[in-house]
C-alpha cells in the first residue's frame, strides 16, 4: 500500500544565502519532509553540512527534518543530529557492519530509523532488519552530488523492497533519492515508491520553488 504520497525537499540545491526563506517558501507549497544531505568527503567525494544547519533548519519549520547520513561510521555522529532537531536519521547499508545496533541507538535518541542502498548494492542486505525499520531509502544516483542522472537499473531493486516490505513491515516509507524529476518520478511511484527526495527540480525550477513543488505533486494520487 503505497500511498500516501510525500515530497521530501532536498536543500542541497537551495540557495544557502536564503535557507530560512527557501525552506518556507517550500513549506508553504506543501512539501512534507526537508532533506538534509549529510557528506563527509570520504563515504562520498564532497562536503556538505554538519548538525549546525539541521539546527538551523529546525528554527525555520515544523515539517520532518529527514536526515541522510552519507558518512564513514555514522553512529558517531547520530546524537549531534538528533540532538539538532533531526527527524530521521537514515544510515548507509555500506557504511554499518552492526546494522541491528545502529537502527537501535537512533530509536533510543528518540528518531525515526532509516536505512540506504547505494545503486549497486542489491535489495538483499536489508532483508533482516527490515521489519525494524521506519523507512527505507534507494539511491537513484551515486551519491555526492545534486543535479546527477537518475538511474533506471534502481527500479527492479525498488519493486523487489516494495514487495518485501508489504509482506512484513508495510508502514515503513519506500524513498527514492537522486535525479527526481516530472520524467522520472512516475517510475518511481509505479515501482512502488511513496516518498520521493527533490533537490534540482524543486530549488533550480525556472519558475521558482513553488512551480517546482506543484509539478511533481501533480503527479501523485491524492
Ligand atoms: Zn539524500
Amino acid at each position: 500500500m503505497p500511498g500516501p504520497y510525500l515530497i521530501s525537499a532536498s536543500i542541497l540545491s537551495s540557495d544557502f544565502t536564503r535557507l530560512g526563506e527557501q525552506i518556507q517558501e517550500a513549506e508553504h507549497a506543501g512539501v512534507d519532509w526537508i532533506h538534509v544531505d549529510i557528506m563527509d568527503g570520504h563515504f562520498v567525494p564532497n562536503l556538505s553540512m554538519g548538525p549546525v544547519i539541521v539546527e538551523a533548519c529546525r528554527r525555520v519549520t515544523q515539517l520532518p527534518l529527514d536526515v541522510h547520513m552519507m558518512v564513514e561510521s555514522p553512529e558517531i555522529l547520530l546524537p549531534a543530529f538528533a540532538q539538532a532537531g533531526a527527524t530521521n536519521l537514515t544510515v548507509h547499508v555500506e557504511t554499518c557492519p552492526h546494522l541491528h545496533r545502529t537502527v537501535q541507538i537512533i530509536h533510543e535518541l528518540g528518531c525515526k530509523a532509516g536505512v540506504v542502498l547505494n545503486p549497486s548494492t542489491p535489495a538483499n542486505l536489508l532483508e533482516p532488519i527490515l521489519p525494524l525499520v521506519d523507512l527505507v531509502l534507494v539511491l537513484s544516483v551515486n551519491p555526492g552530488y545534486a543535479g546527477q542522472t537518475f538511474l533506471p537499473e534502481v527500479l527492479p531493486k525498488i519493486s523487489t523492497l516494495r514487495r518485501e516490505l508489504d509482506a512484513v513491515n508495510p508502514h515503513a516509507w519506500l524513498e527514492v533519492d537522486g535525479g527526481i524529476n516530472l520524467q522520472t518520478l512516475p517510475l518511481a511511484r509505479d515501482a512502488g515508491v511513496n516518498v520521493f527526495v527533490a533537490a534540482h527540480a524543486i530549488f533550480n525550477h525556472h519558475h521558482g520553488i513553488t512551480a517546482g513543488v506543484q509539478q511533481l505533486r501533480s503527479l501523485l494520487p491524492g
